[in-house]
C-alpha cells in the first residue's frame, strides 16, 4: 500500500509514493495536501462475515495491516493486542461490557427507525480521541525504536487533543511532549486530567495568554525550520493518516455488532469538527462496508452542515467562531475536509489543489454548480452517502434532558448534537448508530444546567482536581518555550 498526497501532480516532486512508516510522524505532505493511499483497500462479504467473531484488537489488527502494509504481520498484532485492552478502555457504565471496547447500545427501535448509541469515550481522557491517539503512542514508540530515533511532540491545545495526546505518549521511550495551555482558561477537570501526570516525558506549559497566542507560538516555533530538525520537534494533530485509519475500525466494529449478515445495511450519525472522525467513515464506505448514510452533525459552527446543504465551503473568520457548549467541534474550517474532497473530485490533484488554495486566497470555494461556480460535484455527495444536520446549544440541553428521561442515561453535549441530528434521519430498516464522542462528566457545567445534578464521573477520576499538578507557567514569548524546549531535549 503507498500514499500520495491529495496535491501532487504528476509534475510535483512529491508524487513519489510514500509507504505507511515513512508518513506515520510526518503532518502535511510537503507540497501542502493530505496523504492518501493510491486506492482503497477493499472487503469482501466473506471477509466481513468472517470478522464478525472477532475481538477488537484482532478487527484492529486485520483492517490495519491492509494499510500498515510495511510493518511485519506480527509486530502489528502485537501493537493492536496491547493497544486495545480492556485495562485501556476500562471506563465503560456499570451495564456495559469493557471487554467490547466500544460497546453499543440500543436507545429506540420503533416505527421511525432504530437508534443505536456506540461508545467510544472509555478510553483514559473520556473522549473518543483515545481510540486512535493509543494506538499512535504505540505506533510511535516502535517506529522509533526500529530507526533508533526520537520525536518531540510540540502541540497547543485548550483540552481535548492535548490530554489524549499525553495520555497516549506517557512513558514512551523516545517520545516527549510539551503541550502549551492557556493558563487558567481549561475546566478544572481537563487541567487536572493533564497537569497530575507525573512522567518525566511530558511537559505541561501554562502560558499566561490565551489559546490563539498558544498556537501562535507553535507556528512560530514550526517555522523556524533548523530548531525544528535539529530539536526533532513534530506534531500529532488531527490530520495525522495513522490517527485517521485507526478510527476505520470502529465503523466495522459498529457495523458488525448492530447487523447479523454482511447484506443489512446501517447508517451512522457523527459529531464533527475537523472532519477527521467521519472521514474514517467515509473510507470504511470506500471500502466497501455497507454504510447508507454518513450525517455529519455540527454545532452553531456548521461550516460542514453549510456545505452539504448547498455546496458552498466557507470557513469562518475568528470573529464568526462561536464558543459554544460542545467546544471540541468549534471549527473555523475542516482541516481533514480536503481527504473528501479530493475523492469527490475524482481524485484529481490539480483540481484538489486549486480548490484548496482558493480555500486559502477567498476563504471558500462552490461546487454548487450554480453560474459562477468552481464546479457541480456537490451534487454527487449523495453518492457518497453524505447528508448533515446542526444543532444548537439549546437543542443540546433539551437533547440531554430527553435522553436522560427516556433512557436514563447521561449523554455529553456533543453526543447531545448527534443525536439530535440523528433523529432527523432516521429510516425504517436501516439502523442509525450515534458515535458517542465523550463522557457527560468532562463537559459538567452544561450537563448541570440541563438536568440539575451533576454527571457520574468514573471510578478513579472523584477526586482528581485533588492530585499534585506538574506544570509551568511561561509568558507569551517565543524565545522562552524554545530554549525550554532546548534545555529538556538536551539536544
Ligand atoms: C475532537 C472531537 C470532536 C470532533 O471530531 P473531528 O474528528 O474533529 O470531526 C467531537 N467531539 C469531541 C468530544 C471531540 O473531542
Amino acid at each position: 500500500m503507498q500514499y500520495v498526497s491529495t496535491r501532487a501532480t504528476s509534475a510535483s516532486a512529491e508524487r513519489n509514493p510514500q509507504q505507511f512508516s515513512d508518513i506515520l510522524l510526518a503532518g502535511l505532505a510537503p507540497d501542502g495536501g493530505l496523504y492518501l493511499p493510491e486506492e482503497y483497500p477493499q472487503v469482501t462479504a466473506a471477509e466481513l462475515d468472517a470478522w464478525r467473531a472477532l475481538s477488537y484488537a484482532d478487527l484492529a489488527y486485520e483492517i490495519l495491516r491492509k494499510f500498515a502494509t510495511d510493518i511485519p504481520d506480527a509486530d502489528l498484532r502485537a501493537l493492536t493486542a496491547k493497544t486495545y485492552t480492556a485495562q485501556v478502555y476500562c471506563n465503560a457504565r456499570a451495564d456495559e461490557s469493557t471487554a467490547q471496547i466500544t460497546p453499543l447500545r440500543v436507545l429506540e427501535d420503533g416505527p421511525q427507525g432504530k437508534l443505536i448509541l456506540q461508545a467510544l469515550s472509555n478510553g483514559p481522557t473520556l473522549a473518543f480521541k483515545d481510540m486512535a491517539m493509543q494506538l499512535l503512542g504505540n505506533l510511535f514508540e516502535y517506529a522509533l525504536a526500529r530507526n533508533d530515533d526520537a520525536l518531540n511532540i510540540f502541540g497547543a491545545t485548550s483540552g481535548d487533543t492535548g490530554s489524549a495526546a499525553e495520555y497516549a505518549m506517557r512513558g514512551k521511550r523516545g517520545v516527549r511532549v510539551f503541550m502549551l495551555s492557556p493558563h487558567g482558561k481549561m475546566s478544572a477537570f481537563q487541567s487536572a486530567q493533564m497537569f497530575s501526570l507525573q512522567d518525566p516525558n511530558i511537559f505541561n506549559i501554562a502560558v499566561e495568554g490565551v489559546f490563539d497566542d498558544c498556537q501562535d507560538m507553535v507556528k512560530a516555533v514550526s517555522n523556524d525550520l533548523e530548531f525544528k530538525a535539529r530539536h526533532k520537534i513534530g506534531t500529532v494533530n488531527s490530520i495525522n493518516w495513522a490517527r485517521v485509519v485507526a478510527q476505520v475500525v470502529y465503523y466495522f466494529r459498529g457495523y458488525l455488532a448492530a447487523t447479523t449478515a454482511s447484506d443489512q445495511k446501517v447508517s451512522f450519525t457523527v459529531p464533527s469538527g475537523n472532519f477527521g472522525n467521519i472521514c474514517a467513515g467515509h473510507i470504511a464506505r470506500m471500502m466497501g462496508l455497507p454504510i447508507d448514510r454518513l450525517v455529519a452533525a455540527t454545532n452553531e459552527n456548521d461550516v460542514l452542515d453549510e456545505f452539504f446543504r448547498t455546496g458552498r465551503y466557507r470557513v469562518r473568520k475568528a470573529a464568526e467562531t462561536f464558543h459554544t457548549s460542545s467546544p471540541s467541534m468549534d471549527i473555523s474550517k475542516a482541516s481533514n475536509f480536503e481527504r473528501f474532497v479530493y475523492d469527490l473530485v475524482g481524485r484529481d490533484p490539480a483540481r484538489t489543489h486549486a480548490l484548496m488554495h482558493k480555500v486559502e486566497q477567498e476563504g471558500g470555494f462552490d461546487l454548487s454548480g450554480q453560474p459562477g461556480s468552481d464546479g457541480d460535484e456537490w451534487k454527487r455527495c449523495g453518492q457518497y452517502g453524505f447528508a448533515s444536520g446542526k444543532s444548537t446549544h439549546a437543542d443540546r440541553l433539551d437533547t440531554i434532558r430527553e435522553v436522560n428521561d427516556d433512557y436514563g442515561i447521561t449523554i455529553d453535549t456533543h453526543t447531545a448534537d448527534g443525536i439530535k441530528v440523528a433523529r432527523a434521519h432516521l429510516k425504517p430498516g436501516v439502523p442509525m448508530i450515534v458515535l458517542e464522542t465523550a463522557l457527560a462528566a468532562k463537559f459538567n457545567e452544561t450537563i448541570l444546567d440541563a438536568l440539575g445534578t451533576d454527571a457520574e464521573r468514573p471510578a478513579g477520576f472523584e477526586n482528581i482536581e485533588a492530585l499534585p499538578q506538574r506544570f509551568v507557567v511561561m509568558p507569551v514569548d517565543v524565545e522562552r518555550i524554545k530554549s525550554y524546549i532546548a534545555q529538556h531535549t538536551g539536544l
